[in-house]
């Protein structure tokens, strides 16, 4: 049997928000819930988006809620060079290749493959050649999912111009290099996680039990972000925003909990813990 393995993976784009919790909190608790171990990554792949002091606030946050990691935090600045060799390997097969098309080029629809046959030399944009088939995953809460690339994205980017390594191929390097197992995360990357399965299958890497979570909504409808100034949950807020989470995740903790410290309340969670139980769709929650 292989070991349950799971992982928290914020940007470092700013404190963590009520939304963020919940991703933590359900991620480490179906882990534990499980016997496994949990692990922490810090996706500070992409300079710009990048807040200085965010990466150290998210995770003096995470200790006061009491969600204590299993090995060193891994952060993405320090892992070009798997990424590197991910990239070669996938040129090697022959399944990427230069892109030189300028964004106004490339639109918004799905990438209509224009440098596919260019064989243009770097620099440039690196981009994967995806197949015209639908990829298939079950997920834990959203169920069954089905995507076809072609029409939704096209040829996706791995390596952009400018150097960085996309998001889709970083995260399916790091988990596996870790040995994750368990990927529990936001629905809002559901639509993102066939281009992962695909470069998985491509570079013979295993792919993880998805459970993509109900996204906490404002009361206007909109997703919980840092562009939609959701408040920022620091270390004294921490066992309130807690309790709240475990209540949006629908354990009901009872009333007398709120104020209970962050140890406490994982400890009632952790039995009862139902990742199955999860309604799917996204909702808003006001933890005032
Ligand atoms: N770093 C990504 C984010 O904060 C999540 C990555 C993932 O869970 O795959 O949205």
């Amino acid at each position: 049997m292989t070991a349950v393995v799971g992982r928290f993976a914020p940007t470092p784009s700013g404190p963590l928000h009520f939304g963020s919790v919940v991703t933590a909190v359900a991620s480490f608790l179906d882990v534990r819930a499980q016997g496994g171990r949990w692990l922490v990554r810090i996706d500070d792949l992409d300079p710009p988006r990048i807040e200085t002091g965010a990466a150290a606030h998210i995770l003096a946050t995470l200790e006061a809620l009491a969600l204590e990691w299993d090995e060193p935090v891994v952060y993405q600045r320090d892992r070009g060079e798997a990424y590197a060799q991910a990239l070669a390997h996938l040129s090697e097969m022959g399944q990427v290749y230069v892109c030189r098309c300028s964004r106004k080029i490339v639109g918004v629809g799905p990438y209509p493959g224009t440098c596919r046959t260019a064989n243009w030399p770097a620099p440039g944009a690196w981009r994967v050649r995806v197949e015209d088939q639908p990829i298939r995953f079950a997920d834990c809460i959203q169920g069954e999912y089905v995507q076809n690339l072609t029409p939704h994205c096209g040829d996706f980017v791995v390596r952009r111009a400018d150097g960085v390594y996309a998001y889709h191929l970083a995260v399916v390097v790091d988990d596996a290099w870790s040995g994750v197992t368990q990927v529990t995360r936001g629905s809002d990357l559901l639509e993102s996680t066939p281009r992962q399965v695909f470069l998985q299958a491509l570079l013979g890497l295993p792919t993880p039990r998805y459970a993509h979570l109900p996204v906490v909504l404002n009361a206007d409808g909109t997703k919980l972000s840092k562009q939609t100034w959701a408040p920022a949950v620091d270390t004294i807020g921490a066992p309130r925003a807690l309790f709240h989470a475990l209540d949006f995740l629908g354990l009901e903790p009872p009333r007398k909990l709120l104020g209970a410290a962050s140890a406490e309340l994982l400890a009632w969670a952790l039995p009862r813990w139902r990742l199955t139980a999860l309604t799917p769709a996204a909702r808003p929650y006001n933890t005032v």
